[in-house]
């Protein structure tokens, strides 16, 4: 065992009340693991809380545990500890001032949170932070049950974009078999995050794809989404996950971006790539980050003002 992973379980053992949480824009891997670490916390004998930053995407409700979610402006319940799944401790946005002065525990697996204080293990070759507790789970020698098993059957699935992408390892899928023999569904979870999506979801989808800029040498593809748009069709911005996807099926395309912009003056970037621009360092050079093949940043203006300067960043690192 390494010596991180040992600090971060004698933490979890010596903690009685927990306040478990992960990043703003909530997605199926930091749910996932969020709800495991309670499973784990709970099988331990101590008290466990998800607090989580924002609004949960509709195809994550399914998970056992969503339904007893807190959201950070509700939380009144005393706590002495924290784990953070699945980023660093300043992308939980409004949680971070509930527990910036607690004893935090990180659990991680992006490459841009290498580096950082306190007891953490961050392990940037894991497909998701969920392949990470499987692990703490398995090392305290318990065995998930169906409900645990389906969340972190949800977070392996959700970060790996089905067992596709390649972050994929032979672990991945070893993790996910033991995953399944203990209960959870492939095929239930699939339907749930990948074939239940709200019909105004397909409305908009419609509108990316029929608004994709393609640089004339084709490896770089960007489409825009308009926050008015969103707001129109009554779509949380949570439910938005996987657009940018669609533009990496380009034959030749390299990048893949998708500018989200919203009502108070900001453009989310979402940034992907097929085999060769680590997308991580374009996003940390905009103030973000995210995994060499899929990456993100915030960044303030109009889609206008925004779009030139990204897409130019992009094809200066082909
Ligand atoms: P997405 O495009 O799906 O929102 O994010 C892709 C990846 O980049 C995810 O792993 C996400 O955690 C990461 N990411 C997105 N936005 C940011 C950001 O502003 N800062 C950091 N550090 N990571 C981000
Ligand atoms: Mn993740």
């Amino acid at each position: 065992m390494s010596p991180e992973l040992e600090r971060v379980i004698t933490a979890l053992q010596d903690g009685e009340r927990w306040l478990i949480t992960g990043h703003t824009h909530i997605d199926g891997d930091c749910l996932g693991s969020m709800l495991a670490v309670a499973w784990l916390l709970t099988k331990m004998g101590k008290e466990a809380f998800c607090v989580v930053p924002d609004e949960l995407p509709s195809c994550l409700a399914f998970l056992p545990g969503a339904d007893r979610l807190v959201r950070y402006d509700q939380w009144r319940e005393p706590f002495d500890r924290a784990v953070i799944v699945d980023c660093e401790p300043e992308r939980t946005g409004p949680v971070y001032d509930l527990i910036k002065d607690k004893t935090i525990v990180n659990i991680d697996h992006h490459q841009s949170n290498i580096d950082g204080p306190g007891i953490r293990w961050v392990v940037p070759s894991a497909a998701a932070a969920g392949e990470l507790v499987f692990r703490i789970i398995d090392q305290l020698d318990l065995e998930p049950d169906e409900a645990c098993a389906t969340c972190l059957y949800t977070a392996l699935m959700s970060d790996t974009g089905g067992f596709r992408f390649s972050n994929t390892s032979a672990d991945t899928l070893a993790i996910a078999s033991r995953l399944v023999e203990l209960g959870a569904s492939p095929a239930g979870i699939a339907q749930a995050l990948y074939e239940e999506r709200p019909f105004p979801y397909l409305l908009l989808l419609g509108h990316v794809l029929s608004s994709i800029s393609l640089d004339p040498s084709g490896r770089v593809a960007w489409s825009v989404l308009p926050g008015e748009l969103i707001e129109s069709y009554s779509l949380h911005p949570s439910d938005l996950d996987g657009f940018v996807h669609y533009l990496r099926m380009i034959k030749g395309v390299e990048i893949a971006i998708l500018f989200q912009s919203t009502l108070d003056g900001e453009v989310k970037v979402s940034l992907r790539s097929r085999e060769m621009v680590n997308v991580a360092d374009l996003a940390a050079q905009l103030g973000g980050g995210g995994h060499p093949r899929a990456a993100g940043c915030t960044l303030a203006g109009s889609l206008d003002q925004v779009v030139p300067k990204v897409t130019a960043l992009a094809l200066g690192s082909l």
